[in-house]
């Protein structure tokens, strides 16, 4: 669906913008037009202090050359960065938590540290990309760059949603994310950012002055951005791009991260990908024409899904949730749905011993039937099994296991030789 739309963006988009308009286009715009007007969830807020917390542990061990913060003193920088931002306190314990993994898992480079929290810009074609990297490190004499963007909330996407599998192995990011962070480590420049008087204005808030002023909104100072003359990393070969998620604790008990990595032939083709996508952003900008294109990335993340051009219902449940109360119906419904389901199927597969010969065919290439044999190997308990390693005794899988063998029954659809076989039996 498209519906034209003038929206200037003036040459300057965000990571953000370009998450939501590579999704999507229509939420691009949606995002650009409701930017100002965006409502603090407690996940951003929560989100902004974790970042804030980080950032300064990371400071910390860069004024003191030391690799780690002892987790006790990294306490200490926890409760006053959740002093000077209101967070509720139903998150507290849940910051807390996450921020002591992180502490003790976390360990830098000192010499190598390249950017904490640091704006990046970067030209593409007349376009200013910008972006924030939480961290990075140059190292190998600017040969390998690492860059990490920390994830605060409770999930994290599979790594098929982030990477492929290149065929030697590695894995390779599609996440524009951590593309863009790679990007801008070797070809954007960092931005020194420092807060100045304002001069379009006589305000002075410390004496009572205030002006109706565009530029500072009265407070008498601006931040003024001034892009260093050089890339951190121009000559990078090799470049480590990962996801870090302190809030989540991987099957070792370890932080989860997901860890993908690029060659520079890699980059420079995604550095191609991004002119593309620029090149389809002025488009948009300029013709007005900002198409809708659903998908489930996209509508979960939509920031004004209401001003969807496309209704609800052609949607497909897609970012139609969103109040309190959509969330608990859909939640209700999934439930009833669910058991619906369990009932349904049990009955297709009674029906289907009893009038079917226990082989259903149907539609065009569809059937329900038993699969093959499949062994089942459970160890139903487990503690015992772990009281026996912690203890060092010996341990014999097999006195553990039970092994049972199912036959399951199966919807699936029929291969291209399948088809043909029923073809030539005249089924
Ligand atoms: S709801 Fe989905 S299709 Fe509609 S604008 Fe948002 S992301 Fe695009």
């Amino acid at each position: 669906v498209s519906t034209r739309s003038r929206h200037e963006l003036d040459h300057r988009v965000s990571q953000t913008f370009l998450r939501h308009y590579d999704g999507c286009p229509r939420s691009g715009l949606l995002y650009a037009e409701t930017r100002e007007e965006q409502v603090k969830t407690v996940e951003m807020v929560r989100g902004a202090v974790a970042h804030a917390i980080y950032e300064r542990g990371v400071n910390l061990m860069l004024e003191h050359g030391e690799p780690m913060v002892p987790p006790d003193l990294f306490k200490v920088l926890v409760d006053e960065a959740l002093a000077e931002q209101h967070v509720p306190l139903s998150e507290h314990d849940f910051i807390r938590e996450q921020a002591w993994r992180w502490a003790t898992e976390w360990a830098i480079d000192v010499p190598s540290v390249a950017a904490v929290e640091r704006l990046f810009t970067m030209k593409v074609d007349g376009w200013a990309v910008r972006c924030k990297v939480d961290y990075a490190e140059v190292l190998n004499g600017g040969q390998r760059v690492y860059v990490a963007d920390y994830k605060t909330g409770r999930g994290a996407p599979r790594y098929e949603d982030i990477a492929r599998k290149r065929p030697d192995r590695r894995l390779s990011p599609k996440s524009l994310q951590l593309v863009l962070y790679a990007l801008a480590l070797v070809y954007g420049r960092p931005v020194v950012v420092t807060k100045e008087r304002c001069l379009n204005c006589a305000s002075d808030p410390e004496h009572g002055v205030t002006d109706l002023c565009a530029s500072c909104a009265g407070s008498g100072f601006v931040h003024v951005e001034r892009p260093e003359s050089d890339a951190l990393a121009p000559r990078a070969q090799e470049i480590v791009a990962e996801f870090v998620y302190p809030a989540i604790e991987n099957s070792e008990g370890r932080m989860l991260r997901r860890r993908t990595e690029l060659t520079r032939i890699e980059l420079d083709e995604y550095r191609e990908s991004l002119r593309a996508l620029i090149a389809n952003v002025a488009r948009s900008e300029q013709t007005g024409d900002w198409p809708a294109i659903v998908s489930d990335d996209a509508c979960q993340i939509c920031p004004a899904a209401a001003r969807c051009p496309i209704p609800t219902d052609l949607r497909e449940d897609r970012a139609s949730i969103q109040t309190l109360e959509d969330l608990r119906a859909a939640a209700e419904s999934y439930f009833v749905d669910q058991h619906r389901m369990r009932s349904r199927r049990a009955e297709i597969k009674a029906a289907t011993e009893r009038l079917a010969a226990g082989r259903l065919r149907y539609g065009a290439d569809r059937v329900w039937e038993y699969g093959p044999v499949k062994v089942v190997r459970e160890i139903p308990d487990k503690d015992a099994l772990w009281a026996a390693v912690e203890a060092g005794r010996p341990v014999e899988r097999a006195e553990y296991e039970r092994v049972s063998e199912t036959t399951p029954f199966l919807d699936r659809a029929l291969s291209a030789e399948e088809l043909e076989q029923e073809e030539a039996d005249g089924a």
